[in-house]
């Protein structure tokens, strides 16, 4: 498809709707338009899971309610996939249960229907400021992390590589520095398919024992994260 340029000369962010809503979403489409962003929109969670994981985004709007995947479900098969492209959640329902298994599936930030449209845009923007974050504190407390090839560089110019599921997990506390991540996101979101949160215990002990104690920080009673406050 083709590039398009945003109004600074950058190259236009590249965002994902999952609406199926047509009119919703094609509204939306035109409005991020025009805002500058190059946007695709898939009407159901089967192409929004396609598309997530073979295009790459600098964020997500993906809809609770969704034929064929829904949208927490397709949330989590994108994390589970180690997609960390930031996402938001459009939920018809003002239910705080609802709200918490859309952060639980390891989505940033969620927007109650009906919206108004300055706030989804500000929402938007905060979360593609979260994602230049990302990139620069990948530079963690105790070195360099190369999601792509598996690798720490530690500060004494050694480097430690980790494994998938390693490799997984440090991405995803990576993806939102210095938030508290739970147990129960992270194993949504990185051992999809495993019962016992205790899973997520043991890969921050394999992390701590391959980048030392300062990387992964428990948070007594919720769960985990990396990154200085
Ligand atoms: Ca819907």
């Amino acid at each position: 498809m083709a590039e398009t340029s945003g109004s600074a000369g950058r190259p236009a962010r590249r965002l994902l709707i999952v609406e199926d809503d047509r009119e919703l979403g094609q509204m939306l489409v035109g409005l991020f338009a025009e805002h500058g962003y190059t946007v695709d929109l898939a009407l159901d969670g089967q192409r929004g899971l396609h598309l997530g994981l073979t295009r790459g985004y600098d964020a997500m709007v993906i809809d609770r309610g969704l034929p064929v995947v829904d949208g927490i479900d397709l949330i989590r098969r994108l994390r589970a996939r180690a997609v960390t492209t930031p996402m938001l959640v459009l939920t018809a329902f003002g239910d705080v249960t609802d709200r918490v298994t859309g952060l639980d599936a390891g989505a940033e930030d969620y927007l109650v229907k009906p919206f108004s449209i300055d706030e989804l845009l500000a929402r938007v923007r905060a979360l593609l400021r979260r994602n230049l974050d990302q990139a620069v504190l990948l530079r963690l407390g105790a070195g360099w992390f190369e999601p792509d090839s598996q690798v720490v560089r530690l500060p004494n110019g050694e480097h430690v590589t980790l494994s998938g599921q390693e490799c997984r997990l440090l991405r995803a506390l990576a993806s939102r520095p210095r938030q508290v991540h739970t147990r129960a996101a992270l194993r949504n979101g990185v051992f999809e398919g495993s019962r016992a949160e205790s899973i997520v215990d043991t890969y921050v002990y394999y992390l701590r024992n391959k980048l030392g104690p300062g990387v992964v920080h428990t948070v007594r009673g919720v769960g985990y994260r990396v990154g200085e406050l």
